[in-house]
């Protein structure tokens, strides 16, 4: 068996020894006699690993008391609707700072619910900047400010601190960016991250949301879209995705153990420094347009001079076991992601790989 360096954007690569942990615990695990995905959410033992994993990555985050974590199915996408229905108040208005296509996504989702302000876009400047914090229309008396931390797709990335924005709640979709580097929760009202980025499997999303934003009335909506019913039953008010949960249990003690976010921050500045290196000094062969104060330490779209060598690079990288290269269909081009559980010599690989296809083709 070869396991290659899987570049992909989501569902991404996961920690080896992760994986391997699951494998050996499949068919029995810790002795019970039955898979962990076989036995009801109520048991004295799914509930004891997911208390774990919270445990954990209230650890690894430092995620204060006075936040609920809530673990639930469904992805990025769903929260970003139950965030107007959770949130918004009835005619009320919701500011958004849009910096690349997840953050139309969050629009999207709450537009049949709630009146939106476009704070502050991106887009005409192609999406190669966070447009300053000066120049951001918010609305006074705004039941929240939404903003994506990390552009997937664009490669754009907040940077330092959380942005001020005043007495609104400032909710992040932190989907690609979880856990890479220490945040100060406190700083937010609501965090969110679907798990296949940065946490572990598809299919479970995490929300970290300020208890005191629990008590909104919020919008009409049925109980199991009701962030406060899940809260009040530890996520578990209908059957939740418990193979899902119990993995990412397994990579937030795996990124405890290998140092926490400190450790992860290194090495992902680390990583993503090389990669932009091969970049910034092939000539312009090799392009990124974000402005480099902005650029994604998790996600680096690059360009090729033309489609035909952009083939190319996809083909001839995975013949060298550089896997899932191709950028987004939206922006065309390659694309590397660099999450936690891609491993320095991933990243320089890659950018041996990138020097050596310039001299074979540039
Ligand atoms: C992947 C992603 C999403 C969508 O996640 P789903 O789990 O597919 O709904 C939303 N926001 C960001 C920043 C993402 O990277």
């Amino acid at each position: 068996m070869t396991r290659v360096y899987n570049f992909s954007a989501g569902p991404a690569t996961l920690p080896e020894s992760v994986l391997r942990q699951a494998q050996a615990e499949m068919l029995d695990w810790n002795g019970i006699g039955a898979s962990i995905v076989e036995i009801s959410h109520r048991s004295a033992e799914f509930i004891a690993v997911a208390a774990r994993a919270e445990a954990d990555l209230r650890k690894l985050i430092g995620i204060p008391e006075d936040y609920a974590v809530l673990f639930l199915s469904g992805g990025a996408t769903t929260q970003q609707a139950l965030l107007a229905l959770n949130f918004a108040s009835p005619g009320g208005t919701v500011d958004y700072v849009v910096t690349g296509h997840w953050g139309k996504t969050a629009i999207k989702q709450v537009r049949p619910y709630v009146k939106v302000n476009i704070a502050a876009d991106g887009e005409p400047d192609g999406f190669t900047d966070i447009p300053p914090r000066e120049s951001w229309q918010l609305t006074p008396g705004a039941d929240y400010v939404h903003i994506t931390a990390n552009e997937t797709i664009h490669g754009v990335e907040f940077r330092g601190d959380a942005p001020d924005v005043g007495e609104a709640p400032l909710f992040a979709d932190f989907s690609s960016s979880i856990a890479s580097e220490p945040i100060d929760v406190s700083k937010y009202g609501v965090i969110y991250a679907g798990a296949q980025k940065n946490l572990g499997p598809v299919g479970v999303a995490v929300v970290i949301v300020r208890r005191d934003l629990l008590k909104r009335e919020g919008l009409p909506r049925a109980d199991i879209f009701d962030y406060r019913s899940h809260e009040a039953r530890d996520s578990m008010l209908n059957t939740p995705p418990t193979w899902n949960w119990y993995l990412a249990g397994l990579v937030f003690r795996w990124m405890l153990e290998e140092g926490g976010v400190e450790e992860f921050a290194r090495r992902n500045a680390e990583k993503s420094r090389i990669v932009y290196d091969a970049i910034d000094g092939s000539g312009g062969f090799y392009r990124n347009q974000v402005l480099p104060e902005f650029r994604s330490r998790m996600n680096i779209p690059f360009f090729l001079p033309d489609e035909a060598l952009t083939a190319r690079f996809v083909a001839e990288s995975k013949e060298a076991g550089l896997l899932a290269l191709k950028g987004h269909k939206a922006v065309g081009g390659l694309r590397a992601s660099l999450y936690n559980a891609m491993p320095v010599n991933g990243a320089r690989a890659l950018a041996d790989f990138m020097r050596d296809f310039q001299k074979r083709h540039g």
